[in-house]
């Protein structure tokens, strides 16, 4: 069976897919998969429109396994776009649409390398699919590996097709991400009349007392792998209709994105503290808790940036920078890292790649594929030759 990455990348663009809604692209996608041989279950989460894709190609170990999603943030007011988001359109050797980048392309380019490579493997190779990446994540790829765990189901290595690269295809491989926790925090007061402050407690003032303190706060200066941990607060809300009372409830949100000297554990301590030095009345919560990743360097690190050289010529950096991904999941089942397309335009206006680039990536996995299945003297050379790192984990 022959796909050609482009016309797939065009055709899943025509799903609206906007999350956590597939519009069909997932059974698609299984239908290709089903031709090539592959044990294809949909995984449907009715309540949530949430469908996932898991395909297995079962040949003994090891199990190879690609990842990637389907959905894509709203496109915006459409007036904006230059053509339709959900109609690929091919200008100057771009192509646009929406999820063209972020990550139709990326899925496309793996869809077609597995297929290409299937009769030539010594192994299985497993392909993760999800429509809830970009939100309702708990019914994603994390429910999807819930179901494998339930099944005994093991993978042996992953690679996250998400856009990687920054500036050119291949500049960067992610190999780890920073964790990213987002509390909630309710400061308590007492209601009373703006004339008369001695008889109330302004809950706003504890809120922002607590606040100022925690954004001032250095938590660390980064180290080789990450960039410094930092605190962003989001909303303050405090609902007060009338301007002639004083509050007795203020409400925050705040996310910090941390390294590998923190954990969510050790943060919500710090922050913890923070509070009860100013205020007993108070209710702090993690609202939202997605833990960091970082992926050793080994033999597939070096089949990864080999392949990339191979078909970019460039030289790809190991990077840990930008949001979370379903990589911070899948690294409880086995090392991961990603690896994919440029960012450049990712949930913008007029989302774009390079055609040629998803023709690249495709014979970048097609390579991985290859020589990661590989015979075993070489593995063990390859392994040997990495110097022990004690900051990797
Ligand atoms: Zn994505």
């Amino acid at each position: 069976m022959k796909i050609d990455p482009i016309e797939l990348t065009k055709k899943l663009i025509t799903f609206r897919s906007i999350t956590p809604e597939d519009d069909g692209a997932i059974k698609y996608i299984a239908s290709i998969l089903k031709k090539s041989g592959f044990h294809c279950q949909i995984l449907e989460y009715s309540n949530c429109r949430v469908k996932n894709l898991y395909a297995e190609y079962a040949n003994g170990v090891p199990n190879l396994c690609f990842a990637g999603h389907v959905d894509v943030v709203h496109p915006g007011k459409l007036e904006n776009w230059v053509s339709d988001p959900f109609k690929p359109e091919v200008r100057n050797g771009m192509l646009y649409g929406r999820g063209a980048a972020d990550m139709k392309s990326g899925v496309a380019a793996f869809i077609t390398a597995i297929v290409n490579s299937i009769s030539n493997i010594n192994g299985s190779i497993t392909a993760l699919i999800t429509s809830a990446e970009e939100s309702a994540s708990e019914y994603g790829t994390q429910a999807i590996l819930e179901w494998m765990n339930k099944r005994n189901k093991k993978i042996d290595y992953c690679i996250v097709c998400e856009p990687t690269s920054d500036e050119k295809l291949g500049d960067a491989i992610k190999i780890g991400r920073r964790g990213s926790i987002t509390f909630k925090l309710i400061c308590y007061g007492k209601q009373g009349h703006v004339a008369y402050p001695e008889l109330a407690d302004n809950a706003i003032y504890k809120l922002i007392d607590i606040l100022n303190k925690i954004k001032s706060m250095t938590l660390d200066s980064g180290n080789k792998y990450f960039q410094p941990s930092h605190c962003e607060i989001t909303t303050i809300d405090v609902g007060n209709s009338g301007n002639n009372v004083i509050p007795d409830l203020a409400t925050a949100y705040f996310n910090i994105r941390y390294n590998n000297l923190h954990t969510s554990d050790s943060l919500y301590d710090l922050v913890n503290t923070i509070c009860s030095n100013v205020t007993q009345d108070y209710k702090l919560l993690i609202h939202e808790d997605r833990k960091l990743f970082l992926s050793t360097l080994d033999r597939n690190t070096d089949i990864m940036l080999d392949a990339i050289s191979k078909v970019t010529n460039v030289d790809a950096v190991f990077s840990t920078n930008g949001g979370t991904s379903d990589a911070a999941f899948i690294k409880d089942f086995c090392s991961v890292i990603e690896f994919g397309l440029i960012n450049k335009t990712i949930h913008q206006v007029d989302e774009c790649v390079l055609v040629d680039d998803i023709y690249k990536l495709t014979n970048i996995y097609e390579e991985f594929i290859k020589n990661y299945f590989y015979s075993d003297i070489n593995k063990v050379d390859l392994i040997s030759s990495i110097p022990n790192d004690p900051l990797l984990i």
